[in-house]
This record gives C-alpha cells, sequence and structure tokens, in this order.
C-alpha cells in the first residue's frame, strides 16, 4: 500500500507488518525530514498518524489531503508537501498537552482503559521515558494487562511531576511503541480527598486508595481492655452499623472459604480486627464516595463486569473506572481474618473494588527479593486467595512488587488472574544501568550523592542497606559500575534516594537516556520480561 491508499482509511486501519511499516516510516521520514517510529505509524480519519524525532526533538506527525475536519484539534504549524504528484498537508506537532488531548481522540487506544479483573502489572515510570520498554515486554507474553502510567502523590512530590504529565508521557510511549491493547492510569496511593482531584481531571482510570494512616497498627497487640476502648471510640456513624449489630454479623459464626480453611471469628480477633481496620473502612468509604462524586456519569467498574477473556469491548476509553484498596504500607501484617473482615464490611458499605492489597507476611523492601519464610508465605497467600475469591472475586494486588522473584511463582500458582503486580522503583533503576554504560561520570556523581543522601532519604521506606557495603564511585573501574544494581544494599541505596538524586541530575539524566533511549529500552525489556514471565508460565 502506498500513501494515497492508506488516506483512503477512514476507521483506524489494522497494525501492519514490521516491514510494511519500516517502508513507509522510511518514506514518511523523506517527506518530513525526521525519523518516523515504524511502530507509531496509524492510519484513521483519512490521515496518517505516526511519531518522529529529530535527536531528542519528538514530533507528533499527521499527513492528510488539505481540508481534513477531524484534524482541527490539532495544534502547531501545518506545511504542503507533494506525495506522487499529489498535493499533502503534514503537520509537525509539538508533544504537549494540547495534541495528546487531540490524539486520544484521534486514536482511543492512546488513552487509558479499565481493566477489569484481568490479570495486570504497574508499571510505575518515574522519569517519563520507559513506557516503550515496558510495552516491549508486555508486547512478549499473552494474558497480562500493562498500567503503564503510574505515580504516587508521593513520587510525583518527589519528581516534580503532576498527574496530567505522567499520563501524557506514557500516552506519548503508547502511541510510539503502537501498543494498541487496553492499558491503565493508576492514581497511586491517594490518602485524602484532596489528592483524588488533580488525577480524576488528567483522566486515571486506577484509584489506588490508601486508608493506611488510619491503621491502628497498636490494635495488634494490645490487650483487651485497650481494644474495647478503641472498638467504642470508631466512627459508627460512617460505618453505618453499631457495636451490637457488628458483634451479630461475626461472633462465633463459621466462614467457609470453600477450599478448605475456614474463619471462625472469637471476640478476641473481632474486637482486634475492628480497632485495628475500623478507622481505615470507615475513610476508605469516604475516599470512594468522593471519588464516585468526582466522576460524575463515569460509572465505577463492578466486579463482574469485565472478564479476562470478554472484557475488550466491556468499556471503552474514557469510560469509568476502578478502584483498588490498599493496606501495604502499615507496619504490621494483614491475617487472613482481618482482610476477610475489611472486605466484607466494605462490601455491605457499597464500596465497589477490582483489586485490594493485603500488607503481607515478611519484609516487602524497595528493590530487592522478599525476605521471609517462603512457606508461611505461601500458607497465608493461599487464604487470602480463598478470601479474594469468596467475596468479590478481585485481584489481590503485590505493592512494592519489583524484585521479589521468590514470591512470584507461588503467587501465579494460586491466585491464576487474579492478580495485580505494582512496580515502579525497579524501572528508575534499569534507568540508572543504562547510565552506567552510556555516562559513566555521571552514574559516579549519582553514586557519590546517594552515599551522602542516604542516611536521611531512607526513612520513609522499608529498607535495610548497609551504607557500609556499597562501594565508594572511585572502588570502581568503568566496567564494575553497572555492578551495585546488582548488590542488594546498593539497589537499596540508589532506590530510595531517586527524589535527591533526580532534583540535581535530573536534567541531565533525561537528556542522556533521551539520546540513548534504545540502550534504556532494551534494559527494561530484559527486565519486565524477568518480572512477568513467571506470572504467564503455566
Ligand atoms: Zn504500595
Amino acid at each position: 500500500m502506498n500513501i494515497l491508499s492508506f488516506l483512503k482509511q477512514r476507521e483506524l486501519a489494522p497494525v501492519m507488518t514490521e516491514t510494511e511499516a519500516a517502508a513507509l516510516a522510511m518514506e514518511l521520514g523523506d517527506i518530513s525530514g525526521f525519523e518516523v517510529y515504524p511502530r507509531s505509524i496509524a492510519a484513521a480519519h483519512n490521515a496518517l498518524f505516526f511519531l518522529a524525532h529529530r535527536g531528542t526533538d519528538k514530533r507528533l506527525g499527521v499527513l492528510s489531503r488539505g481540508d481534513n475536519p477531524a484534524l482541527t484539534d490539532f495544534a502547531g504549524e501545518a506545511r504542503d508537501v507533494r506525495v506522487n504528484e499529489e498535493t499533502l498537508v503534514l503537520r509537525l506537532r509539538p508533544t504537549d498537552h494540547v495534541n495528546v488531548v487531540a490524539l486520544r481522540a484521534a486514536l482511543p487506544y492512546t488513552a487509558p482503559q479499565v481493566l477489569g479483573l484481568r490479570k495486570s502489572a504497574g508499571c510505575g515510570d518515574r522519569l517519563g521515558l520507559a513506557t516503550p520498554g515496558h510495552a516491549r515486554a508486555v508486547r512478549q507474553l499473552s494474558g497480562i494487562a500493562p498500567i503503564f502510567a503510574q505515580q504516587s502523590v508521593r513520587e510525583n512530590a518527589r519528581t516534580g511531576r503532576t498527574p496530567q504529565q505522567v499520563l501524557d508521557d506514557a500516552t506519548w510511549g503508547v502511541f510510539q511503541e503502537g501498543w494498541r491493547e487496553p492499558w491503565g492510569a493508576d492514581a497511586d496511593h491517594l490518602k485524602t480527598p484532596a489528592d483524588v482531584d488533580a488525577f480524576v481531571a488528567a483522566g486515571y482510570t486506577f484509584y489506588t486508595v490508601d486508608p493506611g494512616d488510619h491503621v491502628d497498627n497498636e490494635a495488634h497487640t494490645a490487650a483487651h481492655g485497650v481494644l474495647v476502648d478503641k472498638v467504642q471510640a470508631l466512627p459508627w456513624d460512617v460505618l453505618e452499623d453499631t457495636p451490637q449489630a457488628l458483634n451479630k454479623r461475626y461472633l462465633g459464626r463459621t466462614f467457609d472459604l470453600g477450599e478448605g480453611p475456614e474463619l471462625v471469628f472469637s471476640e478476641e480477633i473481632l474486637l482486634g480486627a475492628a480497632a485495628k481496620y475500623g478507622r481505615a473502612i470507615a475513610h476508605t468509604v469516604q475516599m470512594s464516595r468522593h471519588l464516585v462524586s468526582r466522576m460524575g456519569d463515569r460509572p465505577p467498574s463492578t466486579l463482574r463486569q469485565v472478564y479476562p477473556e470478554q472484557s475488550r469491548r466491556a468499556q471503552g476509553p474514557g469510560q469509568g473506572f476502578e478502584l483498588e484498596v490498599s493496606v501495604d504500607e502499615t507496619e504490621t501484617p494483614t491475617s487472613p481474618h482481618e482482610h476477610f473482615f475489611v472486605a466484607s464490611e466494605l462490601k455491605r458499605l457499597g464500596v465497589q473494588w477490582v483489586s485490594l492489597a493485603p500488607r503481607y507476611i515478611g519484609r516487602f523492601e524497595k528493590g530487592v527479593d522478599y525476605i521471609g519464610d517462603l512457606a508461611q508465605f505461601e500458607a497465608e497467600f493461599v487464604k487470602h486467595v480463598a478470601i479474594a475469591r469468596r467475596l468479590g472475586p478481585y485481584k489481590l494486588s503485590l505493592h512494592s512488587g519489583s524484585d521479589k522473584f521468590s514470591i512470584y511463582p507461588i503467587i501465579a500458582r494460586h491466585a491464576g488472574h487474579l492478580v495485580h503486580l505494582k512496580t515502579a522503583g525497579t524501572s528508575y533503576l534499569e534507568a540508572l544501568r543504562a547510565i552506567a554504560s552510556i555516562d559513566p561520570p555521571l552514574f559516579r556523581e549519582i553514586l557519590a550523592f546517594a552515599h551522602e543522601r542516604y542516611g536521611e532519604d531512607k526513612a520513609t521506606y522499608h529498607v535495610s542497606a548497609d551504607l557500609a557495603k556499597v562501594p565508594a564511585p572511585d572502588q570502581l573501574a568503568d566496567s564494575e559500575l553497572a555492578g551495585v544494581l546488582d548488590l542488594f544494599d546498593g539497589r537499596q541505596v540508589l532506590h530510595v534516594t531517586f527524589g535527591s538524586v533526580l532534583e540535581r541530575f535530573g536534567q541531565r539524566l533525561k537528556e542522556m537516556l533521551a539520546q540513548r533511549e534504545e540502550v534504556y529500552y532494551a534494559a527494561l525489556e530484559t527486565h519486565f520480561l524477568k518480572h512477568l514471565t513467571p506470572f504467564v508460565a503455566k
């Protein structure tokens, strides 16, 4: 097919073969004077859309006949070009917010969607450059739906990005790589109603409500009398409940989970669960209602609405949203009884969610493998899965999910499709790996600065690295620099200092990665295949 025949395409044309795309990219490159990303090319609305670049200057290209009414929303200059004896109009537009909005409308696959109960993986990207690398890994595996935009309020504060920038960066990555399957956008770790609004305005589809600040960890070990007082003092009005009614629902009852384990609530267990999670449940209800009110006519995705097999057409881009509830960032583990209690209470109060992140037993430290007893993890995880099936089904979400290689097979074996894996910092570490080979002096500066900052920056993270075990830059040859990223202590030190490092080196770091983006994409592809393959292999 030649260019003019593509311009006859009103509906989105199917993905072309790699050979066809490469040939067309050459032709469009000649016309535009830019280098065109072959996978980005899409024909629709009687126009050809593509992403092109000259060095690090990226442009949205749109080629059409002159009087195309579908393209009036794209901002920027246009010029005439001659193609096969015909005069066409070429727009080379900046990759800014106005054009990303127009792009999502013109090519709906570039907008995030709800993913429902499909097995999914969150690919947090602190630099806004990683999506093509993530997409290349996910593309090779079947049955995993990606969340390409995923940043917490805390991460945005540390990286100086806004929800809109995060989503826009992911969108350009999706377009560049030609990812046409559904993908999601996660507003991660929302703690207050005020946190919600900017993500709603930007068009996020997946909202992670984190009531962790309202979890009473003292209840874990408190004496009977203290628990009674704590339960008395719960916000019963928000919970639409009374202590008597609560006792009636749980005390002395046996809850069959279907696959072996049964849950029985003694008075002590019930008091403990209510004291520990009562306020968190109330907060989640308020957050969920706030979110629903902000969404206007975008309905929440109900648990059973979207299943793996039939989901493609269930809801289109821009429609609906989904909720995750996460209590992973709390000190004490969520027991199966507590998980059951939280989920049944949220159900009673009408909250709808697609995934839930308990605080699992063991240690989920940043950037390194699971620390704990695998057999014990498995025994507990089986119960969490049974609860998620019985009270949902909903997905079990694994936060701080980067690099937890030893538990992936356990999770995949028991949870099947009902799993959401959340990663974030690991893509930043892969950026540093790329920098170690592209620009060793910059890596040395970053490593030295991370040494300085670690003591302070580790405060809000679960880490246990010993700084003395992380080599100083002058102890390493260039070829040994990337090796720091294979050390437990090195990974953690580089992981939690990202905020300080980006503040000082962010511009240079991004510049280098943008110049040599293929190096970064290749590192990400390898790394994410390692993360995701255990969830696909049967
Ligand atoms: Zn988390």
